[in-house]
């Protein structure tokens, strides 16, 4: 038997304003895209931009349903509309950020454990790191290298060849 441990880099910046220009300004984007949600239920918006590596910018945002397991997340509606409109390219970055009537928008959130999966296999695809950058509308900003890394142990396509 033996025991073992994962663990990975992620870097945290106090602020926007650290951030280099490019990862700014698509978090900037991130907080605007905030205002397509639907989210009447939760009221909390989510909004995710992607930047592919041919220079275009996509925008998700949450969009929620009466019946509640219908709703889907910002990070899944980005990741289909980019598989759509551009399947052959890939996304370099995913900026995510939110705002709540009930709470402050002041630390990052990270994406639930289904967008984990389906972000994890959209990288594994296109067999190419996939940065994310979360942040509130305020606060600090992380910066992950690769989505694949908040999903350790993940049931992958390999397991069904
Ligand atoms: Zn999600």
């Amino acid at each position: 038997m033996k025991e073992k441990k994962f663990e990975f880099n992620y870097t945290v910046y106090d602020s926007i304003e650290e951030l280099p220009a490019e990862q700014k300004k698509l978090l900037k984007e991130a907080r605007e895209v905030t205002e397509h949600a639907y989210a009447p239920y939760s009221r909390f918006q989510v909004g995710a931009i992607a930047k592919l590596s041919s220079g275009e910018i996509v925008k998700g945002s949450n969009q929620e349903n009466a019946s509640f397991p219908v709703g889907l997340c910002a990070e899944r509606v980005l990741l289909a509309t980019v598989s759509s409109l551009f399947p052959k390219i890939p996304i370099q970055s995913i900026a995510i950020s939110y705002k709540s009537e009930e709470q402050k928008s002041d630390h990052p959130i990270s994406p639930c454990g289904i967008c984990r999966q389906a972000l994890q296999e959209y990288e594994g695809r296109i067999r190419e790191p996939l940065q994310l950058i979360l942040g509130g509308m305020e606060g600090p900003v992380y910066v992950i290298d690769s989505a694949s890394k908040l999903l350790p142990l993940a049931f992958t396509s390999e397991e069904l060849r």
